[in-house]
């Protein structure tokens, strides 16, 4: 089912939803499973699979966290298919431009329609950490938007190079992604917006946001949204903060903002055990007023843990 058709089927309760990693290579399911089981109980109606081009391990370098390159990590369409079945639970495979072909991208679309997949998450990904800017593969798109339009064609039963009559036509709904203290690469937040309200225009379903910890921003972002036509649910994504380290990683490698007072609780932390409690709490509170405020989705990032996630998922659903 679409997440569109889950959000009005629940007539403006708040859902319950979050985004899983898939396990490094060579590691088994089963670790991605014991995650998301303590989960379930909220009912989730649909989970998140992230794709990632490179796997990185972050080390401190001269007071700073340097990111070094691992490996990629495969998996994302097999595990949303493993998901799908087991939990019978709607999946969503997060499907990027960068370092796909057009024709590939297609074949991976095709894929999840045979898997009943109906709902795809339309993503440009980052810049190689070799590259200085993203480049777009040989043959692949340069913005999500123009990914969002081959979804769309597909939808229509257009393909990319054969004229075929289809009588089985994928009917994706397609996520995208929103910033609301812009993406790092725009010049300001109103052209972000701009280049947000295009990806709708081209045919994107619902938003989810990148992680946010003070409310006021999202509730301006939603706001300067429909301003310029954007009527759209926008999900908010929310990151419960769970190490020291993400004090300093979260703004370097999503350049976020942390409040000051989130900021001095941590620092008052003398163990990550701690860190984690002020993060769940932090968390709650933020999530009370996006439900108050009736969001449509409270969506959160698991980043391969979970029972943080549980703590917060108890409290409210
Ligand atoms: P786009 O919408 O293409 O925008 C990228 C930048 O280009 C923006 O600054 C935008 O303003 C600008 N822009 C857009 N169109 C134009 C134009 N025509 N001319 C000039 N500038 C333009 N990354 C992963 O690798 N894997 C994941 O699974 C993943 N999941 C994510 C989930 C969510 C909810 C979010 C918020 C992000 C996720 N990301 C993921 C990160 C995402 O890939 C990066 O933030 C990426 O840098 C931008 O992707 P996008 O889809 O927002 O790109």
């Amino acid at each position: 089912m679409k997440i569109t058709e889950h959000i009005k089927k629940a007539n403006e309760k708040t859902l319950f939803s979050f985004e899983i990693i898939p396990p490094k290579k060579g590691k088994s399911i089963e670790d991605l499973y014991a995650n998301i089981d303590p989960l379930m109980e909220f009912k989730p109606p649909f989970i998140d699979v992230t794709t990632s081009r490179e796997e990185y391990v972050y080390v401190e370098k001269e007071g700073l966290l340097d990111r070094k390159v691992t490996r990629m990590r495969p998996g994302t369409v097999g595990i949303c298919a493993a998901i799908k079945h087991k939990y019978d639970v709607d999946t969503v495979p997060h499907v990027l431009c960068g370092g796909f072909t057009k024709e590939e991208t297609e074949y991976l679309l095709v894929d999840c329609h045979y898997l009943g997949i109906d709902n795809v998450m339309a993503l440009r990904g980052d810049a190689m950490s070799h590259q200085k800017y993203f480049e777009a593969s040989k043959g692949g798109h340069q913005y999500a938007k123009e990914l969002v339009s081959q979804i769309q064609n597909l939808n229509k039963g257009k393909y990319l190079h054969d004229v075929i009559e289809s009588d089985n036509c994928a009917d994706f709904c397609i996520g995208v992604a929103g910033y609301p203290e812009k993406h790092l690469e725009a010049p300001s937040l109103q052209t972000d917006l701009k280049r947000l309200k295009e990806k709708v225009d081209a045919g994107a379903d619902y938003v989810v946001t990148q992680m946010f910890f003070d409310n006021k921003k999202y509730f301006e972002f939603v706001e300067a949204a429909k301003n310029i036509g954007i009527t759209i649910p926008i999900i908010p994504g929310i990151k419960p903060i769970a190490v020291k380290k993400h004090l300093q990683l979260l703004p370097q490698v999503f350049r976020i903002d942390i409040p000051e007072n989130l900021i001095k609780e941590v620092d008052a932390c003398k163990t990550n055990k701690e860190v984690r409690q002020v993060g769940i709490e932090f968390a709650i509170q933020q999530s009370k007023e996006l439900l108050a405020a009736g969001v449509p989705v409270l969506h959160y990032y698991s980043m391969g843990k979970s029972d943080n996630i549980q703590a917060i998922a108890k409290e409210l659903f």
